[in-house]
């Protein structure tokens, strides 16, 4: 350590002699200044990209999320298959949901 304090005494400066103390205090600083700056990165720049609504490129302006009532899952109206049943649009994730819906229509209705 003694020939290190040796060979820093090249680096000092008439006005501001820089000492092992405030080497170490500028050191933590940058450190510290560096891991501040790195989350202020992350943070403007990983945030989650669903937080705001995508326009969206195809057109479908509209795109609101309806109930497939048959499994249960949730998916955009542009992509769901309709059926128009007593006055009413039901929306399906497939075509097989869909007609095991009619089915099951027919089931009570008969
Ligand atoms: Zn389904």
């Amino acid at each position: 350590m003694a020939s290190f304090y040796k060979s820093s005494a090249h680096f000092k400066r008439p006005f501001r002699p820089i000492t092992p103390n405030t080497m170490l205090f500028r050191l933590v600083f940058f450190l510290v200044l560096a891991i501040l700056l790195y989350k202020l990165a992350r943070f403007i720049w990983g945030r989650p990209k669903n937080s705001r609504p995508a326009p969206s490129q195809n057109g479908h302006v509209h795109d609101e999320l309806v109930k497939d009532p048959v499994c249960g899952v949730y998916l955009p109206k542009g992509q769901a298959k309709p059926l128009f049943l007593n006055n009413r649009t039901f929306y399906f994730c497939s075509e097989e949901c869909r007609q095991r819906f009619s089915l099951e229509e027919h089931g009570k209705n008969a």
